[in-house]
């Protein structure tokens, strides 16, 4: 019997079983757990616990047992803005949060630091944005993991989907706090496009609240693959990076990375969306952007009718510092 293929093909196996696990990973339905390499080559897990459910009676309760009258009037608001099943982390987090004002690194005038519930300002005005943080996060004291709306921490301190997150956070505490939108500008306007991908903008808070990123996915991939909507994620959260270091890049060169993603997402919903109400509603956003005006014009977006969007095919990843 001749024995000198067996190394060939021990080879050959081992080439294809890391093939066969990633395919394997993408296209389980069950398991939702994924690993997903970035385009920073950044290996992510998706993957939430179950927590158990809360009635508004223990809600209250624990509202009541905050701190400060300030954490009680806020929590107070986002029950009277949103349900019960939204305000799991209201109950858990609320009771041990600690607000104190102190100094911060320059340009930053609030923080939410999830490991200790704390909320860490300079400004006041920063103060509801950072309780929507506290309000959306879970730690998981086993996997050291954390939450916090869409954005997921593993053990590394490796973070996704920050950009979308604070996009989002900041839409979410100008809705329930009936304040302005102040930061975050670029994120926000990518926030508000991804809602478009929902029939009512309660379904994406009730994830977000949830720090459900895995069922944003989901509802994402009945328009495009995977692999496109975790790039398009990825590529916020670069944004942001480039958006919080404004000295390294000229603004230009922000804006277009922003323009990239939204024409991105617009050609998604297009293919997908024939309601021309909500195809109406998008590209208003598109064209009214403070940001992207000038950039995104009614012109480009008619020369975007027939493309088909391939994140190979971007120039998106071409900036760089
Ligand atoms: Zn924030």
């Amino acid at each position: 019997m001749d024995f000198s293929y067996i190394p060939i093909i021990f080879g050959i196996l081992v080439f294809l079983l890391p093939v066969a696990i990633v395919y394997n990973n993408l296209n389980s339905e069950e398991t939702y757990t994924l690993v997903h390499k970035s385009i920073h080559k950044k290996p992510i897990l998706i993957d939430i616990p179950e927590l158990k459910k809360v009635n508004e009676a223990q809600i209250k309760a624990a509202i009541l047992s905050a701190k400060k009258k300030l954490i009680r009037d806020l929590a107070t608001k986002l029950a009277q803005y949103t349900s019960a099943e939204n305000l799991n982390n209201v109950y858990r987090n609320i009771s041990s949060l600690t607000i104190k004002r102190s100094p911060l690194p320059d340009g930053i005038i609030g923080r939410y630091y999830p490991k200790t519930n704390t909320i860490r300002y300079s400004s006041k005005s920063s103060i509801p944005h950072e309780f929507i943080h506290c309000s959306t996060t879970y730690c998981d004291s086993n996997t050291k993991q954390s939450f916090t709306g869409f954005s997921q921490d593993n053990a590394e301190g490796e973070c996704f989907a920050n950009g979308l997150n604070e996009g989002y956070t900041e839409i979410v505490a100008s809705r329930v706090f009936n304040i302005p939108i102040t930061s975050y500008k670029r994120e926000v306007e990518i926030a508000n496009l991804f809602e478009l991908f929902f029939d009512d903008r309660k379904e994406m808070e009730a994830l977000f609240f949830n720090h459900d990123l895995p069922g944003l996915v989901k509802r994402m991939e009945k328009f495009a693959p995977v692999e496109e909507i975790l790039e398009l994620i990825a590529q916020t959260d670069e944004l942001m990076k480039m958006s919080s270091g404004e000295k390294n890049y000229l603004p230009i060169l922000i804006d277009e990375q922003a323009a990239q993603i939204k024409l991105k997402l617009y050609t998604i919903f297009k293919k997908n969306f024939n309601d021309s109400n909500k195809l109406a509603e998008f590209e208003k956003q598109l064209l009214n952007s403070e940001i992207t005006r000038g950039i995104i014009t009614k012109e480009s977006l008619a020369s975007y009718k027939n493309q088909v969007f391939s994140p190979n095919n971007s120039t998106v990843n071409q900036v760089s510092l």
